[in-house]
């Protein structure tokens, strides 16, 4: 312990012990001295009661190796447990603030070596001003990864919104990759890519879905008469007509040049052949007026086929049938729609104007 009394008062108290000694037949020596200098400044009264206790018993007699039991046991012993508990207290708190830092996973590599050597000074400490030295550094310690743990927090928040920026780049140069410029409708990649997310998880859906591939007829003689400024607005329009004749989940598609693509799940093939009919007769009824020219351009039309996907079919394999059936439906004169693998249903088979 630390004797904190004034240069006047350790003198009074020096004043008292000296005589105390005296008549207890003593020695000088420093222990002697210490246990009459705690008992006479009511510093430590369980050493007082023992020391009385002593005295009592022999007033005339208090020899050196009584002195040092009592010294061992209650200044020496004090000190030790005192120690004992600080040193216990402070193993304790520097586990625990070693679990923060590293569960908060920042200025571990500093922090740590500073509880190394801080753990290393603990099992050398005598005193207390040595268990003080190591708990600054374990402050110290403490503030400096406090400060590296808030630096990285704002690393990680500037990281992160540069991510969430980086992700909304990139869900938009995919929206635009998935995407066909001149009709806005979903590419052939983009088609893939939803077929892929749905079919791929439940391939039996397939089955139950309808496949339209519709052709513009005779689209490089509309090129050819009026232009190829002319034909993309019939794309336009073509894509226009298919748009409003599916609805929720149904995919229109453009899946190369003038050629396009209708994914119709959970639809039969009386559905699909009256959807199929329903773009036929409302593209026949478009008509593009042309700029700078007071002709009218000539109607233009398309042709359909329609196929059903069969259990255990690939979907290239259904859109080949589709593809099989839109080559009937040209060679049946266009401005048709056709079913493929089978004979279309009398009442959707519609023949050309
Ligand atoms: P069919 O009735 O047999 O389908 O005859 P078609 O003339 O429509 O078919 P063909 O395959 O012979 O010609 C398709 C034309 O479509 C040729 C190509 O120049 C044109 N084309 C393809 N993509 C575009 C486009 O984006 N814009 C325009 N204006 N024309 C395109
Ligand atoms: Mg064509
Ligand atoms: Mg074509």
């Amino acid at each position: 312990m630390r004797y904190r009394e004034t240069a006047t008062k350790s003198a009074e108290i020096l004043r008292l012990v000296i005589p105390r000694i005296t008549q207890t037949g003593g020695n000088f020596a420093p222990p002697a001295y210490s246990v009459w200098y705690e008992h006479l400044a009511g510093l430590n009264p369980p050493l007082s009661e023992a020391l009385e206790a002593r005295v009592r018993d022999n007033p005339a007699a208090v020899p050196l190796p009584v002195l040092e039991d009592l010294y061992a046991e209650h200044i020496q012993g004090r000190d030790r447990d005192q120690s004992d508990r600080v040193h216990a207290a402070l193993t304790e708190l520097l586990r625990r603030v070693a679990t923060t830092v590293s569960s908060s996973g920042t200025g571990v590599d500093a922090f740590a070596q500073a509880l190394d050597q801080c753990e290393a000074e603990l099992n050398a400490i005598e005193d207390v001003s040595g268990l003080q030295r190591v708990i600054r550094t374990v402050v110290d310690a403490t503030v400096s990864a406090r400060a590296a743990n808030d630096a990285l927090r704002q690393e990680v928040d500037a990281a992160r919104a540069e991510v969430d920026a980086l992700k909304e780049q990139v869900g938009a140069l995919e929206g635009e990759v998935l995407t066909d410029p001149l009709t806005g409708l979903r590419n052939r990649r983009g088609f893939e890519k939803v077929c892929a997310r749905t079919y791929g998880r439940e391939p039996e859906l397939l089955s139950q879905a309808a496949i339209l591939v519709v052709d513009i007829d005779h689209f490089k003689q509309v090129n050819d008469s009026y232009g190829h400024l002319f034909g993309d607005r019939v794309i336009r329009a073509c894509a226009e007509v298919l748009t409003n004749s599916v609805k929720g989940r149904d995919l229109a598609v453009r899946f190369g040049g003038e050629e396009f693509l209708v994914l119709l799940p959970q639809t039969s093939q009386a559905g699909a052949m009256a959807v199929a009919e329903q773009i036929r007769v409302a593209f026949s009824r478009v008509r593009i007026r042309r700029t700078g020219s007071t002709d009218t351009a000539r109607p233009v039309s398309l042709s359909v086929g329609v196929a059903i996907p069969k259990r255990g079919e690939t979907l290239e394999e259904a859109i080949e049938r589709a593809d099989q059936a839109l080559y009937a439906a040209k060679k049946g004169g266009r401005n048709c729609v056709r079913f493929a693998g089978a004979e279309p249903p009398a009442t959707a088979a519609a023949g050309a104007a």
